[in-house]
């Protein structure tokens, strides 16, 4: 195995839409920069097993990370499409209540997302919905207009040309295996036996940053959360979309809920799916999408969309969310830790980078250059 030590300014480990924006976002301020990939190709992870939605920023506590990045993020990539005739959409969303608890409430998701800056939502009766949507079954909405889809791997790639444009690189098949840090900066090993020193790392592992963070000689365990993955699957609509916007079903008050519920998402070709569910795993891995787990979504589905024919719905794919509080807990925050709280020089680990970091990605890219 060889053991040749290579110095590289920054590095960042992960090639999802998070350490590619990273990466970018580094390289365009002018720093070396290698992104470190040990599957064959980018975005494999999580990135590519989402919903492909452009959040509006909504549902998130205000002053939360969640909720200021994934605001600033939101306009930031619709920007960023454009400028890149990257494929997307903004078609927005719907919230939808069909319980009188979920009516009672919705003035206050308007009142909340007002508070995170987004003073755009409307609300709607029964009848101002369904004129919007025929097929839509409700007690009343909110709209959000400023909710959209991407192509996430469109975007990715529009990053990753970017980053090389501005001389950085994208090493695919090499998985970190361990971090050091020393007098004379970070160490990264690599599986193949690569050693590199660099000035900077991030961490943007997703799923297993908490378990690479845990192996760093030189960081103290008490900066690294446990990591909990709530697995998320999707079935896909047999046959046309009989919505044109995302249909989400409300929150229902007072619920910890590790999801946005059951909803209605389409892709820029028109096809419908539904999920993702929630389903608590211990194995980062698990990405198997269960069949059984449809006759549940059924009865979510029809609460909103009465038609759903029995044998529509077909199993399609799942994605885990790597979080960092568990079930029955409130949903933690992202995680953006730098130097100032656990001390290591030239270190940034992203923990917790669960729903919205899609919309996010490019607002947290930035946080994290200005951190270092
Ligand atoms: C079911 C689901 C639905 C979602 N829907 C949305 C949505 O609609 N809108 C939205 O904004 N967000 C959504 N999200 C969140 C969004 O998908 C993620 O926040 C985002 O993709 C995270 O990107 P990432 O780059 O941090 O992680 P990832 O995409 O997981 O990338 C991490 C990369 O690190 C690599 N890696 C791991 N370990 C190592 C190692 N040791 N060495 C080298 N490389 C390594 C992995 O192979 C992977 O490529 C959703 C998430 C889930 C699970």
């Amino acid at each position: 195995m060889s053991k040749s030590v290579e110095w590289v300014d920054a590095v960042v480990i992960g090639a999802g839409v998070v350490g590619l924006a990273v990466g970018r976002a580094l390289a365009l301020a002018g720093r070396e920069v290698m992104v470190i990939e040990r599957e064959h190709a980018i975005g494999t992870g999580t990135s590519s097993r989402n919903s492909e939605v452009i959040h509006a920023g909504i549902y998130y506590p205000a002053g939360s990370l969640k909720a200021q990045l994934c605001v600033q993020g939101k306009a930031m990539l619709y920007d960023y499409c454009v400028d890149r005739g990257i494929a997307h959409r903004r078609c927005g969303k719907l919230i939808v209540a069909n319980t009188s608890s979920q009516l009672a409430a919705l003035p206050a998701i308007v009142a909340r997302a007002s508070a995170n800056g987004v003073t755009d939502l409307q609300l709607l009766s029964r009848e101002q919905a369904r004129a919007m949507e025929p097929a839509l079954n409700c007690l009343g909405a909110v709209h959000s207009p400023s909710t959209g889809i991407v192509d996430s791997h469109a975007l990715m790639l529009a990053l990753q040309g970017d980053l090389e444009h501005a001389g950085g690189l994208v090493a695919c098949h090499s998985g970190v295996s361990a971090l050091a840090a020393t007098e004379a900066g970070i160490e990264v090993h690599t599986a193949d036996g690569m050693r590199l020193l660099a000035r900077t790392v991030v961490n943007a592992a997703g799923l297993t940053a908490c378990a690479l963070a845990a192996t760093m000689q030189g960081l103290h365990a008490r900066h690294v959360p446990r990591p909990w993955y709530a697995k998320g699957s999707y079935f896909t609509l047999a046959g046309r979309s009989p919505f044109q916007r995302l249909i989400y079903p409300a929150p229902e008050p007072d619920k910890h809920l590790a999801g946005l519920g059951v909803h209605l998402t389409i892709d820029l070709g028109g096809q419908a799916k539904f999920g993702p569910d929630v389903q608590w795993t211990e194995d980062p891995t698990d990405l198997l999408v269960d069949p059984a787990r449809g006759e549940a979504f059924y009865a979510e589905v029809r609460r909103y969309w009465p038609e759903l024919a029995d044998g529509a719905l077909l199993p399609g794919y799942a994605g885990l969310r790597p979080k960092i509080s568990g079930p029955d807990e409130p949903a933690a925050d992202f995680l953006i830790q730098g130097p100032a709280v656990h001390g290591v020089p030239g270190l940034v680990n992203l923990f917790g980078i669960e729903s919205p970091g899609l919309t996010s990605s490019l607002a947290i890219a930035e946080r994290v250059r200005d951190l270092l």
